[in-house]
This record gives structure tokens, C-alpha cells and sequence, in this order.
């Protein structure tokens, strides 16, 4: 057989891709499975923005575009940030990639190598650390903790740094703890930031599903001397249900801007042309799609908190953002659950579950933080409601 390179023999499947697969295994079998495994909303993509790639198409917008994505989609996002955080960018400061993680993929190539470092805040999304180590470099996790709402401390940002540190990367909202960041913690670390000259990946997908008074900032807002030190991570596939079509962007200064457009004129040429003009749809088009989803969001993340309240033993902080409820079952380790199984962590709890109750949830373990779970409210509030008894019966055991 061939020889693998060695980037690949240690690179691992992305848990939650792996999670759902094993759900859908299930399914195809005809087991009826509850299924809060993946990060994509449950909704179809508005219409007025289907309406956009169909014509696309009958305009012949079927050819190559420009490696970092046509002008009139990166004027769009420009727009966008004016509007939305009065923040000012210009078409040569914009990227637009084959979705957010392809955008962050972009980031650590054009900035990180062997012997360098990257600040990763624990728990994080899995493909962070393996898009790190892809590039040769070496993820630092440094771990929150509930009691802070799971928000990185400036405190320990400055820890974490080292001569070799390049890079913080920071989801805010987070996946998958919901973290929102609270304004004064990020105006901390962006201090930071500039007095140590630490470059910041802040990956913003979440940046518009927030809930309950949490406030949304970018983090690009805290200063000129901030902005030239972040790069803007985000893109149409949270917000407005687009997960598969693959639109992702970065804002990030000129000259890491051309490096990247580089790379990706020589990895992929472009984004696809259609998903393209389907984006300027979803950013230049009416915006009330996001607030209705937004709003089945919010009635789903208040349904499901309010269930996991009930349950005893059950710990979580209360997410500001994003899809997720993330939650301690550590104190279930080691005793009984539905059908006599016991389990003494979180990977072994989700197999459990799955398989006696088929509940699909994403076990911590994958995003650095044992003894969590998260379930993904991304689902209808009947799935949400049959699951949530199924969870309760298991742990009833
Ligand atoms: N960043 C975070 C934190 C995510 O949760 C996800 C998707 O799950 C992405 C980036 C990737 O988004 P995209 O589907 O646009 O690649």
C-alpha cells in the first residue's frame, strides 16, 4: 500500500462530522435517532437567496472569478461591516473561501510554521487544533473554566505567551460552550494584544445569533492599533442556513490578505461562482430571515435550558450565543444508567447513549473538555422535546 505523508497519518476525522455519521448509521438501519450531533441550522435556504443562485446560473456566472471571490461580493461584505459595527474595510482586505473553516485553514498557513505557537482557549472547536498542526505548528490550549462563563482571561492570554507564540485564536460565540464574550473581557485581551503585538484570529460565525441581553462586538472594533492586529473570520453559513454552500470570508490586513488570495489561487482558484452571487443575495437582500430564525433559536435554546435545568446533576453556563448547550454529566459517571450500563467519561456516555436511547450527542472529549456533552439546538422543537425525555430516561437508568 502507499505511504502516507506524515501531515496526514496523525490527522483524526472531525469528531462531530464522525458523531453524525454514526447517527446516520443508525437511521439507515431504520432506528428512529434523536440527532443533536451537528452544527447546521435545521432551515432551508431562504428563498430570495436560492432566487439569486438560480439566476446566477441563467446569467452564465458559471466560470472562474477572481482568486479571493468578485468584486461586487467582497464590496458586499465591506458594506456589511460598515453597516452592521461601523467598522471600515476595503475590498483588498477581504478573502472569500469555501466556507469559515476554510477561511481559518488560510489564516494558519499564511501565518504559522514549525516552532511556532498558537493560543488556542479551551474548549474549542475540534478543527481548530488539527488545522494548527496541519501547518506544522504547535497548539497551546489553555483551559476556561465554567465559573467564567468559559471567556478566556487576559490574565491568561498573557500567561499563555511565549517568543514563539504567533497567534491567538478566539471564537466568539463560541462552539461549542455558546460563550459570548462580555465587552470589557475583550477590550482586556485586545489590550493584550497590542502590547505584546499577538496577531488574533477572531473567528465570528456566531457573530448573529446571540440571545438574552448578551452583546455581540467584533473584535476588530476596539482600535485602529486592534483592527491591524485581527483577522475577521465569518461568513453566510450559520446566519443565514447556508452550510452547504460553502461561503466563508476573512478581513484581515492588505498584506496577509495578498498572501492568502496567493494561496488560494493556487489551491483552489476560487469559490464557487454561484454560492458567490447567492452570498451577495443574503448580505445585500432583506435581513428579516435572520431575525425569524433567530427568534425559532431563541424558543429552542429556552425550551431546552429549562429542560436541563430540571435534570439533576446536569451543570452548564449559560450560553450567550451560537446553537449549543454544552453540559457537565460527570457526576452520572460511574453509576447506572438506562439498561444497566455505566460509563467514566464523556466519549463512553455519548456511545451509551446513543446506542440505548439514541440520543446523538457530541462527547466533550473532542473539544478538549472532558466530562461535557454538547447538544446542538440547530432542530425542532418536537425532535428537541422527544430527545430531552430520551436523555432523562437514560440518566433515570
Ligand atoms: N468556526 C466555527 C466556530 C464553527 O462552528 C464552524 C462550523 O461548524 C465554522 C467555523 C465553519 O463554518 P463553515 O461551514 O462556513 O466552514
Amino acid at each position: 500500500s502507499m505511504r502516507l505523508s506524515n501531515t496526514v497519518k496523525t490527522l483524526k476525522p472531525s469528531a462531530t462530522i464522525a458523531a453524525a455519521t454514526k447517527a446516520k448509521e443508525l437511521k439507515a438501519q431504520g432506528v428512529k435517532v434523536f440527532e443533536f450531533t451537528l452544527g447546521e441550522p435545521d432551515f432551508t435556504t431562504p428563498e430570495h437567496i436560492c432566487e439569486a443562485a438560480r439566476q446566477a446560473i441563467a446569467d452564465g456566472e458559471t466560470h472562474y472569478t477572481p482568486a479571493a471571490g468578485i468584486p461586487k461580493l467582497k464590496q458586499a461584505i465591506c458594506d456589511n461591516y460598515q453597516r452592521e459595527y461601523g467598522l471600515s474595510y476595503e475590498p483588498s482586505q477581504v478573502v472569500v473561501s469555501n466556507g469559515a473553516k476554510h477561511s481559518i485553514h488560510n489564516v494558519l498557513t499564511a501565518l504559522c510554521g514549525p516552532g511556532d505557537e498558537v493560543i488556542i482557549p479551551t474548549p474549542y472547536w475540534v478543527s481548530y487544533s488539527a488545522l494548527v498542526e496541519l501547518t506544522g505548528a504547535t497548539p497551546v490550549l489553555v483551559p476556561t473554566t465554567q465559573e467564567s462563563g468559559f471567556c478566556l482571561s487576559a490574565e491568561q492570554f498573557e500567561n499563555a505567551i511565549t517568543e514563539k507564540t504567533r497567534l491567538l485564536m478566539l471564537n466568539n460565540p463560541c462552539n461549542p460552550t455558546g460563550a459570548a464574550y462580555p465587552v470589557a473581557t475583550l477590550e482586556a485581551l485586545a489590550k493584550v494584544a497590542v502590547e505584546k503585538q499577538i496577531p488574533v484570529l477572531s473567528d465570528e460565525i456566531y457573530e448573529k445569533l446571540i440571545y438574552d441581553g448578551a452583546e455581540f462586538r467584533s473584535f476588530a472594533s476596539f482600535g485602529e492599533d486592534v483592527k491591524d492586529l485581527t483577522i475577521i473570520v465569518s461568513g453566510v453559513s450559520k446566519a443565514y442556513a447556508m452550510t452547504g454552500w460553502r461561503i466563508g470570508w476573512t478581513l484581515a490586513p492588505v498584506d496577509v490578505t495578498k498572501a492568502m488570495s496567493n494561496l488560494q489561487s493556487q489551491q483552489t482558484s476560487n469559490p464557487c461562482s454561484i454560492s458567490q452571487f447567492a452570498a451577495i443575495e443574503a448580505l445585500n437582500g432583506p435581513q428579516e430571515c435572520v431575525g425569524e430564525m433567530l427568534e425559532k433559536f431563541k424558543e429552542r435554546r429556552k425550551y431546552v435550558l429549562d429542560r436541563l435545568n430540571k435534570i439533576p446533576g446536569l451543570s452548564f453556563a449559560t450560553p450567550g450565543g451560537a446553537f449549543y448547550a454544552f453540559f457537565d454529566v460527570s457526576s452520572y459517571f460511574g453509576k447506572p444508567l438506562l439498561g444497566g450500563v455505566t460509563v467514566d467519561n464523556a466519549t463512553d456516555f455519548c456511545t451509551a447513549l446513543l446506542e440505548q436511547a439514541q440520543v446523538g450527542l457530541v462527547t466533550g472529549d473532542a473539544f478538549g473538555a472532558p466530562g461535557y456533552v454538547r447538544l446542538s439546538f440547530a432542530t425542532d422543537l418536537e425532535t428537541l422535546e422527544q430527545g430531552l425525555n430520551q436523555l432523562e430516561k437514560f440518566l433515570k437508568g
